[in-house]
């Protein structure tokens, strides 16, 4: 049967309620993709679990079918949410095929224009808030506290459960979890709900390493970040929702949670560029931890299965590639010319 989506496949799987109305865009099934050339640099089996295939390009989308799913079903008509991007997109997506009126408060100037893009095509109502992620967040519960607007941030128990599905469908693809699972850390829901699906499904439980930008490291640090600043937009929070279900699932999973700075960020988004897998930069976060850890000697790689979430695609961000480089030659519409600069 053709695919119907991850509350159709995992349904059985997720603590949803009864009332729950399935609105799905035939999110999750994403590749698990290998990456021969790391591997044998890293010593270890290396896959990409490719986050950025989702239908508005990141792992979101797997929470948002559910949450919105249930927020349908027992008769909510606006929901809202904090973003720095992605949470936003994929809210405006759901809400929109859901029928819903759909309100985004952002960072203002801080979040990356494929992302913005995004929430205004779904229809979405964007606002952006003088001040971080987390002040947008604070603002978001109080309404939904006072008023009857479903919030759908990942503090929404449901989101949690249908992310937990990126763990279930490493299992089913690799038939056992992996030894280690690296992924990037902002406001930690997607650490909880990985760690929450691997215990749930019990096919072994890997390793987890938890990467935050070094800008914004509260769970590195110890303590919040009043200010947080990284190129990593999408990890650019400083206090982190479930911070210690992030700790605990390191924790429990004999993990550990690092920081890498954002140069480590951006040049691990080119490794990955350079292997045709082309993420957002907050993406490119797990595989830098991992690449740093293997450079001190803090990583054991033989004969181990790794798989690195890269939650969103490339195409979010695009001006932090084009900025960054030199842009395209321009020659006359000739033959002559077009020969003389390939050099052949
Ligand atoms: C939301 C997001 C993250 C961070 O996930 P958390 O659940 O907030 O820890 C990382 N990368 C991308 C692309 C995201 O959209």
């Amino acid at each position: 049967m053709t695919y119907q989506g991850l509350i159709h496949r995992y349904g059985q799987y997720l603590d949803l309620p009864a009332h729950t109305k399935t609105i799905s865009l035939l999110e999750g099934n994403t590749p698990l993709i290998p990456m021969p050339r790391l591997s044998a640099e890293l010593g270890c089996e290396l896959f990409i679990k490719f986050e950025g295939l989702n239908p508005t390009g990141s792992f979101k989308d797997r929470g948002m079918t559910a949450a919105i799913s249930e927020a349908v079903g027992r008769g909510a008509q606006t929901v809202i949410c904090a973003s720095t991007g992605n949470t936003a997109a994929s809210a405006a997506a759901y809400a929109a095929r859901a029928g819903l009126r759909s309100i985004v408060l952002i960072p203002e100037g801080k979040v990356a224009a494929g992302k913005l893009a995004g929430a205004i095509a779904y229809g979405a109502e964007v606002i952006q808030i003088q001040g971080s992620f987390d002040d947008a967040l604070s603002l978001v519960v109080e309404i939904t506290q006072k008023t009857p607007i479903a919030l759908v941030n990942s503090i929404n128990p449901f989101r949690i459960e249908g992310q937990k599905t990126g763990a279930f469908e490493i299992c089913d693809d690799m038939g056992s979890a992996p030894d280690w699972l690296c992924l990037p850390v902002g406001n930690a829901g997607n650490i909880t709900s990985y760690w929450a699906g691997f215990k749930q499904y019990q096919k072994g439980l890997p390793q987890i390493l938890g990467v935050q930008a070094a800008g914004a490291a509260p769970l590195v640090l110890g303590h919040p970040v009043e200010k947080p600043e990284t190129i990593a937009t999408a990890i650019r929070i400083g206090k982190p929702a479930r911070g210690e279900e992030a700790l605990e699932a390191a924790h429990e999973s004999n993990g550990r949670i690092i920081a890498v700075s954002d140069e480590q960020i951006l040049s691990t988004q080119k490794i990955l560029a350079a292997e045709g897998v082309w993420v957002e930069p907050a993406s490119a976060a797990g595989l830098a931890g991992l690449l740093a850890e293997s450079a001190v000697g803090k990583f054991e790689a033989k004969g181990k299965r790794v798989v690195v979430v890269c939650t969103g695609h490339g195409m979010k961000d695009p001006s932090i590639i084009t900025e960054s480089f030199k842009s395209p030659k321009i020659i006359p519409a000739s033959y002559d010319a077009l020969v003389d600069l390939v050099g052949v």
